[in-house]
């Protein structure tokens, strides 16, 4: 399947960006071009601003409930068009087909708990005085910005796009320039489920696309999800132009594995973390921190692990770049002394030659300050350190300056307990290898991992997307004056 130029969506109509810069879009499956976009210029983005500004004046009108009868229509269109959608994920991004087809399930269930808000928002009313009443009310910000990275080209968009809509705002949306198609599909898609022309907006562009939405000043709030060093900057320009900004960032995850842990199920778990989306996920497992002696379930572990099938149960990387970094962390840890079990370097799908692929990847007798064990990899790499004391495990997992999940494997409640108490990340598992918090909770970590306050989804973003009103009220004159009135 080869798709039409990827275009800005705008008042409701697909145009191409105005300026002369042409990308190309490469499919990680076989190295093959399947798109191109237009970058996008500053004029290009006042002119979404200018439509997206009149739709959501006349949107926020509309109650809360009625606005929620588009979600549920949406829905049924994701589902409706659940192989299609999947199908654009696998070819985008190089995923496997179960993978991509995960990512549409979560974007049904977020797109659930945006027909649900009506349900959350309902505000408060009390009489704080003898015959004074104060009640809370919630009102959408107006026209707000959503930039997105690669390797979820489908939920990532989904964890803002449906609430923010459905709680009045207007957005834009800033896809990865490497995984532009899927977002086509969402803006056809919410048009068809009824949402009026100019609440949904995309954007297409690189750096610079980022940067005027920064700056632009009738854009009230932003959320980034991407490396860390990109939420820096986002995080600093955006709130240095006194936006309202939620930036997530790269991570590090820790496991720590306790030899009491259910071999079978630490195993799977731990396998299926360190390996889903080829290890493109911010909260994949990356390194495993062994207490004591842990060797019966690791060796499991190995086994589980050299099962996996490159281009069958494992996916691509997203680029001959993100191959030669994933690569050059390996070679790096075992010039540094680590024992390279199980090696992905220099994997060819036999039929997809020219595609980009890791194999799985196990490095054992890792230390603690090697780049391997200490950097984001975000490829499908397992490092093991292996410590005596619970102790020793987690002032590793504490020094490390990610912070958005570690999860542990144990049998006993007290040491998972423990462990979940003092680690210093957002997400915490018990035997979880992916420990992904569902609706109404919401997503988010600690430290590097997030600048600004809140999770982005679940009951969380509604006061992001949102601000409160506090109204008093008198009607009855007997009721008196008092020290506020
Ligand atoms: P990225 O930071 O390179 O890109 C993210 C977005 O920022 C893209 O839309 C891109 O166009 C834009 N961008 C890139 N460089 C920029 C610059 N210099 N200035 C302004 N904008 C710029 O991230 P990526 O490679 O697409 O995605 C992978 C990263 O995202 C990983 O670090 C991963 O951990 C992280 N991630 C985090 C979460 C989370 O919830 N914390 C979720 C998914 C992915």
């Amino acid at each position: 399947m080869i798709f039409n130029e990827a275009k800005n969506f705008i008042n409701g109509a697909f145009k191409s960006g105005s300026s002369s810069k042409i990308h190309r879009v490469i499919s990680p499956l076989d190295g093959k071009e399947l798109t191109t976009f237009t970058e996008s210029t500053s004029e290009d983005l006042d002119e979404i601003i200018s439509f997206a500004q009149k739709a959501q004046k006349a949107w926020q009108k509309v109650t809360l409930k009625e606005r929620a009868q588009v979600f549920y229509k949406y829905k049924q269109l994701l589902e409706k068009n659940s192989a299609e959608l999947t199908e654009v994920i696998y070819l985008e991004n190089g995923k496997v087909h179960g993978e991509a087809k995960a990512e549409i399930d979560k974007a049904i269930e977020l797109t659930e708990f945006a027909c649900s808000l009506p349900q959350f928002v309902n505000g408060e009313n009390m009489e704080v005085s003898r015959g004074i009443y104060c009640a809370s009310t919630r009102s959408p910000l107006g026209v707000v910005a959503s930039i997105v990275p690669f390797n979820f080209p489908s939920m990532v968009p989904h964890w803002t796009i449906v609430n923010a809509l459905a709680l009045g705002n207007a957005v834009i949306l800033k896809p990865s320039e490497a995984v532009p198609i899927s977002s086509q599909y969402i803006a056809k898609l919410l048009k068809e489920a009824g949402l009026p022309d100019g609440l949904f907006n995309v954007i297409n562009g690189t750096q610079s696309t980022v940067e005027n939405i920064c700056d632009h000043p009738d854009i009230k709030a932003i959320t980034f999800v991407g490396s860390t060093k990109v939420a820096k900057i986002v995080y600093q320009r955006a709130s240095h132009n006194l936006k309202q900004v939620l930036a997530l960032g790269g991570a590090k995850n820790h496991i720590v594995l306790l030899p009491d842990a259910h071999p079978e199920m630490a195993s799977s778990n731990i396998v299926a973390s360190m390996s889903g989306c080829s290890g493109q996920r911010c909260m994949a497992a990356s390194t495993l921190i062994a207490v004591g002696n842990c060797d019966t379930i690791l060796n499991k572990l190995i086994g589980d692990a050299q099962k996996i099938k490159c281009g069958t149960t494992l996916g691509a990387v997203i680029s001959k770049a993100a191959k030669e970094r994933i690569e050059g962390y390996i070679t790096e840890a075992e010039k540094q002394g680590a024992k390279i079990i199980l090696d992905g370097r220099n994997t060819v799908v036999p039929g997809k030659e020219n595609g980009f692929y890791v194999g799985p990847t196990i490095i054992d007798y890792a230390t603690a300050d090697m780049p391997v064990a200490r950097e984001e990899v975000f490829g499908p790499v397992l490092s093991i350190i292996r410590v005596d004391t619970i102790e020793e495990a987690l002032a590793i997992e504490n020094a490390n300056p990610y912070g958005n999940a570690c999860s542990v494997f144990t049998q006993s409640g007290g040491l998972a307990n423990y462990v979940t108490e003092n680690a210093s990340a957002g997400m915490c598992g018990v035997n979880i290898g992916v420990p992904v918090p569902r609706e109404p909770f919401g997503f988010g970590g600690w430290n590097e991992s997030r600048f600004g306050s809140g999770d982005i989804t679940g009951k969380s973003s509604i006061g992001f997307f949102t601000k409160e009103k506090k109204t008093t009220t008198k009607w009855n004159p007997e009721a008196g004056t008092n020290w506020m009135s």
